[in-house]
């Protein structure tokens, strides 16, 4: 499995290649950031296996258009289904009627796999809750080939990781790989606007997580507008529970993360220990070197460096 975290600013788009097939988490193509270059040069045959949209805020779904209109082929499309009131935006607009031309399905938070065809499989841990807040209504979803995953945290707010997915999914949403949510807010650490305090933050996602890579997708962090993520408090706490490193796109530009069957597999023991509620004995375990990941770093333009 292959995973490229586009440089695009302060947005998401993340391409996946996994068994043969193609798949885009996200869309924020704009005239700077260089992201149609890219997934041209990534996804050559034009084609994407499976969409998949966190939910429906510009920085997730401008660029869809023109996709479209640059011929790529989009056969299948999951999002969360749910709708915010009023908006007028046109690409707000251009997303529903694709949704709709492409019958979108609707998925719902399970513990079971989603199997598309033999070979590849992903999870939904969050959907549609019904409440009326976008960020606790947006997908977070994880990609699985064999013992290797990646979890997508999509712009979710810390309201639903405490109310939701961790009391209906600790068990079972560790990955190797995590997607920062919200561009590396601190609303994934601090509940009801909570003034930032490590001792209040909410923690117990990303020690259900336990991942060894973190990734922001964010703007620089000298680069961005006051106030605006990644904040420092948060892109800390990732790094105290992240095992291996924290990446954010803006300072590395696209990022390429292949994991590799061959060099490393994780027992199913090693999984428990790292799963285990005490994170000294998680960073107790980590092997000095863990190889499975090979990490490349792209700078634009894409093209350039094949
Ligand atoms: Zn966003």
């Amino acid at each position: 499995m292959k995973i490229h975290f586009l440089n695009v600013g302060h947005g998401d788009m993340t391409l996946v290649e996994v068994c043969g097939k193609n798949i885009l988490i996200d869309c924020y193509i704009s005239e700077e950031n260089y992201a149609l270059d890219s997934i041209r040069k990534i996804f050559n045959n034009k084609i994407i296996d499976y969409l998949f949209i966190t939910h429906l805020h510009d920085d997730h779904i401008t660029g869809l258009e023109e996709l479209v209109n640059d011929g790529f082929d989009i056969k299948n499309i999951f999002e969360s289904g749910y709708r915010e009131k009023d908006s007028k935006q046109k690409v707000y607009k251009y997303a529903l009627d694709l949704f709709r031309k492409k019958s979108a399905i609707k998925l719902v938070a399970s513990e079971e796999k989603i199997n598309l065809d033999p070979d590849f499989s992903f999870y939904c841990y969050n959907s549609n809750n019904g409440m009326n807040d976008i960020h606790y209504n947006s997908l977070v979803i994880k990609i699985e080939e064999n013992n290797h995953s990646v979890l997508f945290a999509g712009d979710t707010n810390c309201e639903v990781w405490q109310e939701e997915i961790i009391p209906n999914f600790r068990y079972c949403i560790n990955a190797d790989i995590l997607h920062a949510s919200h561009h590396g807010s601190r609303s994934f650490f601090y509940c009801n606007n909570d003034e930032p305090n490590e001792v209040f933050s909410y923690k117990e996602h990303m020690k259900a997580i336990a991942p060894f890579y973190t990734i922001i997708s964010a703007k620089r962090k000298d680069d961005v507008e006051e106030d605006w993520p990644p904040h420092n408090d948060a892109v800390e706490l990732y790094k105290k529970y992240t095992k291996k490193s924290v990446l954010i796109t803006g300072e590395e530009d696209n990022i390429t993360l292949d994991l590799d069957e061959d060099i490393y597999n994780i027992s199913e023991t090693e999984k428990n220990l790292l799963t285990n509620d005490s994170i000294t004995s998680q960073f107790d375990f980590v092997p000095e070197e863990y190889p499975f990941v090979t990490i490349s770093k792209h700078s634009k333009p894409w093209c350039l460096y094949g």
